[in-house]
């Protein structure tokens, strides 16, 4: 499908995607451009790459496909360490889980001849690193693009909807605003509350605190793995996406406080109606395929 791809950051999701490019053989040459020299090691002993660098202006100067798989807030850094270097032609794709932001940072550094396709796998898991990444982590999952103009590079969007597929998953076209949004509402907003669930938990009292972790196997227990996920690329995904979460978070609060009439009232019919609404949702989800945790079959 390409002659050379570079993938920048070489965590969870550079690794899982470089991993299926390996096993689709969907380039020539695989080369792994990250900032740390450990993990550049660790990538070529594993054999996830061809060739690794840290030096990222070399690293993509004969790609045809750059993938920046780095947290949001590198993006500026990423964008103008690479720009001068990009080969006429290439394709640049970011997967980051922001997308508005995303290309208001990183498109001003693409120059002309360079196509820009942003793009957000709706995949992951909580870990980091190149060890932690997986080939069929994109397995019947979503691929959004939010191309910022569908009409001037539409070989481009295709090529990039192609790979996607080839990564075994499925394809949406969507816009970068609308994305923000509904991303907000479906992965943003969970994490931000079970960041907050977890940390009134270690708040608490030494003595509760050590039952809270006992009696885990309720629902705190599925909060506990969200909240473990990596500070860095949550921190920058709530500062990037700062408008849709804050708005999402006001209407949570609004439903979060009738709840909270509700109890206190002792309104039981009412609870009882929120509590069947949502179900429905739940039953959506899993005929949907999207309910089960992706899990690594290496
Ligand atoms: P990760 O496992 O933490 O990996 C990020 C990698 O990028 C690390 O190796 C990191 O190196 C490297 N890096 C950071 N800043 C860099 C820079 N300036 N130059 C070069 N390399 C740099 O993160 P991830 O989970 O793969 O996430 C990567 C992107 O995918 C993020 O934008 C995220 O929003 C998006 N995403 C994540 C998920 C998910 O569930 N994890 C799902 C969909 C999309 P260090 O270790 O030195 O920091």
């Amino acid at each position: 499908m390409f002659d050379t791809i570079t993938v920048i950051g070489f965590g969870l999701i550079g690794s899982s995607l470089a991993r299926k490019i390996k096993e689709q053989s969907l380039c020539k040459t695989l080369i792994c451009a990250d900032r740390e020299e450990s993990v550049c090691k660790t990538v070529m002993h594993l054999g996830l790459a061809d060739q690794a660098t840290t030096n990222l202006e070399e690293g993509v100067q004969h790609a045809d496909l750059v993938i920046i798989a780095v947290p949001v807030g590198a993006y500026e850094h990423v964008g103008a360490a690479i720009s001068q270097s990009l080969k006429s032609g290439a394709i640049v794709m970011d997967v980051g889980s922001v997308k508005e932001n995303a290309i208001l940072t990183l498109a001003p550094h693409i120059p002309e001849n360079v196509s820009f396709i942003p793009a957000h796998p709706i995949a992951g898991t909580e870990n980091s690193g190149p060890e932690s990444g997986f080939s069929n982590l994109f397995e019947g999952r979503w691929a959004i693009l939010t191309p910022i103009d569908k009409e001037k590079d539409p070989k481009a969007v295709e090529k990039i909807s192609e790979f996607w597929k080839a990564c075994g998953s499925m394809v949406e076209i969507m816009d970068a605003k609308h994305h923000d949004r509904v991303l907000g509402i479906t992965s943003h907003l969970p994490h931000l509350i079970a960041y907050t669930i977890v940390g009134t938990a270690t708040n608490l009292e030494e003595d509760t605190k050590s039952e809270v972790i006992k009696y885990s196997a309720g629902g705190f227990r599925d909060f506990t793995r969200i909240a473990a996920s990596d500070p860095t690329m949550w921190r920058d995904i709530f500062l990037s996406n700062k408008d849709a979460v804050l708005d999402i978070l006001q209407r949570f609060n609004e439903d979060l406080t009738e709840l909270q009439k509700a109890i206190r009232n002792g309104e039981s019919d009412k609870l009882f109606e929120y509590l069947t609404e949502t179900s429905a949702i739940r039953k959506a989800v899993i005929e949907a395929k999207q309910e089960i945790p992706p899990a690594p079959i290496e």
